[in-house]
């Protein structure tokens, strides 16, 4: 049986970020790190759909900078300008609910965009690269990592092609249905939003400099997410999961009518740029994050709604906390998979990730909400803050991923080797 230091389980957004994070560290303390991935790494996931694009906070932005992917990503990335927010209950958008300009005021930000949107091809094909690039990380891909079993010094896995395998360490990143997760016994709090988000690019007539649009619909959010190029966005168009089919199923003509009802004036009109994909919405919350020789890393820990773009960068935010926690085990001499050093992962990530999870659940609720009242006061509670300088400040500067005490990946410092 082969021993591997780290095993990394998927080979998403998340998995492989995770892998290079570890890489030197694992260089440094002479560890053997394998990533596994069940598609060809370049291979979008959630069931090779795809047509994503990611909105990247600036402290993703900088973390992928100190893994050496943010270089390629730079050329085609779209910094946000501004984020418009609307209520527009019966469809079309109304005049604006929330007008922030975009950008990161704390020190680690020095007044740079608070985010960015990155194809999600782009960015799977710029981390395959730099995958396949480091030495220190062993890929498999298309394989798997099938049956695994714990004992207390490892686990033991069956990989695809290689046979069984002996790790201290497995990372869950095989998103989130997870698999691995079932097998290890981790239990998970699940909830279906009863909505499916279409998603797509679109051009469109006028110049987006750089704005992303939020229009809150009755359904859901219709976001619209600036890409390079300043005559392209994307898309996150929410519907009932019955509507969502609907619309999926009209021929091109009435696909673009139904586009052009809900898609507003500002950017003049849209026309569909490729295809189109569906995705049902649901948020998991996984009861632990982290166990004896494992953790669980991006949406194999928590599954997030859309509504705030948050998905990548909470599970990045995870990655540069266990990349800490492993680098300095591995500088102490501790061994990386015992229960101890990888609870400092999830006592450091448990309470973000489930206020994150809940907070863009409610907000979805609300916004989706029925209810005059419900909406009147939440109406004059976003009012407030758009008059409020330093709450608007206040919340790009959260979303930015920079306030409070940032783990070294997402101040933009690599480990040394
Ligand atoms: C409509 C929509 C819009 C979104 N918009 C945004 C956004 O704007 N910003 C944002 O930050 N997030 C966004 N997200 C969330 C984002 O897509 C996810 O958070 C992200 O994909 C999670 O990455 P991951 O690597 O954890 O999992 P995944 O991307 O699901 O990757 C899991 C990988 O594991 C592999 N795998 C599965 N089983 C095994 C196995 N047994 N062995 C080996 N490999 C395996 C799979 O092949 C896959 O490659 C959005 C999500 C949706 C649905």
């Amino acid at each position: 049986m082969r021993d591997v230091d780290i095993l990394v389980a998927g080979g998403g957004p998340v998995g492989m970020a995770a892998a290079l994070a570890l890489a030197a560290p694992a260089r440094r303390a002479g560890a053997r790190l394998m990533l596994v991935n069940a598609g060809a790494l370049e291979e979008s996931s959630e069931a090779t759909g795809d047509g994503r694009a990611y909105n990247l906070s600036a402290s993703s932005m900088r973390m992928l900078r100190a893994l050496g992917v943010w270089e390629e990503l730079d050329k085609l990335a779209q910094p946000v300008s501004r984020i418009i927010v609307t209520d527009a209950p019966d469809g079309k958008p109304r005049p604006s609910l929330l007008d922030f300009d975009n950008r990161d005021t704390t020190d680690a930000g020095g007044g740079n965009p608070a985010s960015y949107i990155v194809e999600a091809e782009h960015l799977n094909a710029a981390l395959a690269r730099a995958v396949r690039g480091t030495k220190q990380i062993e890929t498999r891909a298309p394989s798997a990592v099938k049956h695994i079993e714990r004992q207390n010094a490892f686990i033991n896995a069956d990989v695809a092609a290689d046979g069984k395998l002996r790790t201290r360490l497995l990372i869950v990143a095989d998103g989130r249905a997870s698999p691995l997760r079932k097998a290890l016994g981790v239990k998970t709090l699940t909830w279906p939003h009863d909505q499916s988000a279409i998603v797509m690019a679109v051009k469109h007539e006028k110049n987006h400099e750089g704005r992303a649009f939020e229009h809150f619909r009755k359904p859901g959010p219709f976001a619209v997410l600036p890409l390079r190029g300043g005559y392209r966005s994307s898309l996150v168009w929410n519907e009932s999961p019955h509507e969502a089919a609907r619309i999926m199923g009209l021929g091109k003509e009435e696909f673009s009518n139904e586009l052009a009802r809900r898609f507003g004036d500002e950017l003049g009109a849209a026309v569909p740029e490729g295809k189109a994909f569906c995705y049902p919405l649901s948020s998991v919350l996984a009861h632990e994050y982290a166990g004896s020789r494992f953790t669980l890393v991006g949406d194999a820990a928590h599954g997030i709604h859309p509504i705030a773009g948050q998905g990548v960068n909470l599970g990045y935010r995870g990655v540069a906390v266990l990349a800490q926690v492993i680098d300095n085990a591995l500088r102490l001499g501790l061994d990386i998979g015992a229960l101890d050093v990888v609870e400092n992962y999830q006592r450091r990530r448990r309470f973000e990730a489930l206020a994150m999870v809940a907070g863009c659940a409610v907000l979805n609720g609300l916004f989706a909400s029925d209810n005059r009242a419900l909406r009147l006061v939440r109406d004059a509670g976003l009012g407030l803050v758009d008059a409020v300088p330093p709450a608007k400040r206040l919340c790009v500067n959260e979303a930015a991923g920079s306030l409070g005490e940032l783990p070294r990946l997402l101040r933009g410092k690599a480990f040394s080797e």
